[in-house]
């Protein structure tokens, strides 16, 4: 069977089925099914030969009626228009689930920055700040590190930022290093995020943490953090994986030694013989299932063969529509991505009340806060999707698009 496997157009049929099941008209769709905005910028860079290139950036901001928009900006060289929106798209729905004061944003520059020296990196980082600081801003539109951006690139826009309005403007930007104003528990919020979500779904399936068995895909920033909190909270992780292969251990890989060898870009299973397939990987007997590598690795095709009886998506995107439906029958308990992977935007939240109050928490302080947040979320949703009797995937959507839709429509705008 052909499914539908463009995350832009995936999203929007969820998003349609959320506002009319919340009792929204048309129009109130239509508001909600695009972002507002979607600025496109060229970026002239000059390159350490002497050449000037020119980079399209892109910013798309989805919505401000609850609050000013908030999103990463990446740096990736395959990205489309469309997966910008549905990526901006995706952050209103996070904000919403944690309860933020802020719609979604998302930005990206097409380029690829394993090529770029840092020279140009930071050339480029302040270029796409100059192209695109008149709408965005503390107020308006904060930008946060996403794929291949990172504590320093939020520096360098930091900087320019300040010296365009002219004065120190550490609320314009989250994900700094900590001396520049970043929040403490920033850098690991997504996976401790993640572990404590999956924590609530496994008391609510009945799993013992202790001894869980777990299987990560993708061993990059999310999965290698994710495993390792996964391993001390007593899991047992008996399979990983990145682009090149697998591993499995029905006793329990050795994941220290796994974390302590993996490179820069997530890789660690080319440094073994013996090593099996990603689909492999998936279809073998586990409790807790964990795709961390990329979209669509769950579809119609394999959904039948998964073991797992929780499937919790810190990727972006990889159970599709169809395999969804078919898991959920099966009562698999699908953890959706925009509930799962929303302990990145709690903390960027935070960092920005942190600059804009000038007083900074403890670590402590601020994962307890942040559990205290994910497992409210949590919550929500789970009873939203009993007492509605509908999956996980849409109760987070109507969870997430409830208060942007309420305060549009006491805006007058719909
Ligand atoms: P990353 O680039 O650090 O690591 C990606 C990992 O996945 C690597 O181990 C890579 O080898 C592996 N991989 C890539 N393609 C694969 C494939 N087809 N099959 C199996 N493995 C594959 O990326 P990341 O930051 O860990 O992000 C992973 C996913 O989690 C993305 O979907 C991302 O959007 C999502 N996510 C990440 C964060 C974060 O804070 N890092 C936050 C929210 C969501």
């Amino acid at each position: 069977m052909s499914e539908n496997l463009n995350l832009f157009t995936s999203t929007q049929e969820v998003v349609k089925e959320a506002v009319k099941k919340l009792g929204y008209n048309e129009a109130m769709y239509d508001l909600l099914k695009e972002p507002m905005r979607l600025h496109e910028v060229r970026i002239p860079v000059k390159m350490d030969d002497g050449k000037v290139q020119v980079f399209t950036g892109y910013r798309a901001q989805h919505s401000d009626a609850v609050g000013p928009t908030k999103g990463g900006i990446r740096f990736q060289p395959n990205l489309t228009r469309d997966d910008v929106k549905a990526l901006a798209m995706w952050m209103t729905l996070k904000a919403g689930v944690v309860d933020l004061p802020y719609g979604g944003a998302k930005g990206a520059v097409i380029c690829d920055p394993r090529d770029m020296s840092k020279g140009e990196l930071e050339r480029l980082s302040r270029g796409y700040v100059r192209a695109l600081s008149d709408v965005m801003g503390p107020e308006k539109d904060i930008p946060a590190p996403d794929i291949f951006t990172n504590a320093q690139v939020m520096a360098w826009m930091m900087d320019e930022f300040s010296m365009i309005r002219e004065q120190n403007q550490p609320n314009f930007i989250t994900g700094k290093p900590i001396v520049l104003g970043g929040s403490e528990a920033r850098e690991q919020a997504t996976a401790v995020g993640v572990t404590t979500i999956i924590k609530e779904a496994a008391k609510r399936k009945g799993i013992e943490m202790n001894g869980a068995r777990v299987i990560i895909q993708g061993f990059g920033n999310a999965g290698s953090f994710l495993a390792k909190f996964l391993y001390e909270a007593g899991a047992k992780v008996v399979g990983i994986s990145d682009a090149h292969g697998a591993l499995y251990d029905a006793e329990g890989l050795d994941i220290e030694y796994l974390l302590d060898r993996r490179d820069s870009f997530g890789t660690v299973t080319t440094l073994f013989d013996e090593t099996i397939t990603n689909e492999e990987l998936l279809e073998l007997d586990c409790d807790i299932l964990v795709p961390a590598a990329s979209s669509n690795q769950i579809t119609y095709e394999n959904a039948d063969a998964i073991k797992a009886k929780i499937i919790v998506e810190a990727a972006n995107g990889p159970t599709t529509a169809e395999a969804t439906r078919v898991l959920t029958e099966r009562d698999v308990l699908i953890i959706p991505d925009v509930l799962a992977s929303t302990g990145g935007i709690t903390v960027s939240y935070f960092e920005w009340i942190q600059n804009n109050t000038g007083y900074y928490w403890s670590e402590e302080e601020v994962m307890e806060k942040m559990t205290e947040k994910l497992v409210a979320a949590f919550h929500d949703v789970y009873d939203a999707a009993e007492m509605r009797q509908i999956d996980m995937r849409l109760a987070a959507y109507m969870v997430g698009i409830q208060k942007t839709a309420e305060a549009s429509r006491l805006r007058g705008w719909v």
